[in-house]
């Protein structure tokens, strides 16, 4: 027999013997565990541009799946993440400054809520994370100040927007708090700040 039909005929046979092929590997696999480790050690070692090419091949292939993954691992490990994250932000200044700046302009809301939490922390003591969404739905869409209409669809700064106002303004020790939020249309908001605060001490709150 020649090379070939040797070789032909051991391709028939493990078509033939699938399942007997598969555990004679496993078998092999377990009796060969640490040479495997080896190999595997050296493998990567000798072949860092190829692994480098083949993972970012993957990641792009499977964007969503890393994604969802990465989602999964931040819910189950919070501080670790935080930790990481503070970490890789001392290590890149002006790359975490970039992402920041973009994910503020993606996230206009929570920026806001979390400037006016910021200020807040300022003056006052009582402090309870509010969701605009929630205190315009409970005024019913109607400004507080001038019981008018507010759209829902105007984007803030647009004077007709929707704002949270203060009752009883931060500066004066009001509460960040639900009980002390209310909708304002921007414009009112603002005019309110203006007559109301002693001067030199508005504080903008939208
Ligand atoms: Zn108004």
């Amino acid at each position: 027999m020649n090379k070939e039909a040797i070789r032909a005929y051991k391709r028939a046979w493990r078509q033939a013997n699938k399942e007997k092929v598969k555990a004679q590997r496993k078998a092999w696999r377990e009796a060969n565990k640490e040479h495997i480790k080896a190999y595997g050690k050296t493998y990567r070692k000798t072949n860092k541009k190829k692994i480098k090419a083949s993972k970012k091949l993957y990641c792009i292939t499977h964007k969503e799946e890393i994604k969802s993954s990465g989602k999964i691992y931040q819910k189950a490990n919070p501080e670790k993440v935080k930790l990481w994250n503070k970490t890789w932000r001392q290590g890149h200044p002006g790359r975490a400054k970039e992402s920041e700046k973009t994910w503020r302009k993606a996230h206009p809301e929570q920026t806001r809520e979390h400037q006016r939490t910021r200020r807040a922390l300022k003056h006052t003591t009582e402090i309870e994370p509010i969701k605009e969404k929630k205190v315009y739905l409970r005024d019913g869409w109607i400004c507080q100040h001038c019981k008018m209409r507010v759209g829902n669809k105007l984007k803030h700064p647009h004077p007709m927007s929707a704002s949270l106002d203060h009752i009883i303004p931060l500066s004066k020790g009001g509460s960040h708090t639900y009980s002390n939020v209310q909708l304002a249309h921007l414009a009112c908001n603002v005019s309110k700040n203006v007559s109301v605060l002693p001067q030199g001490e508005q504080i903008r709150l939208f």
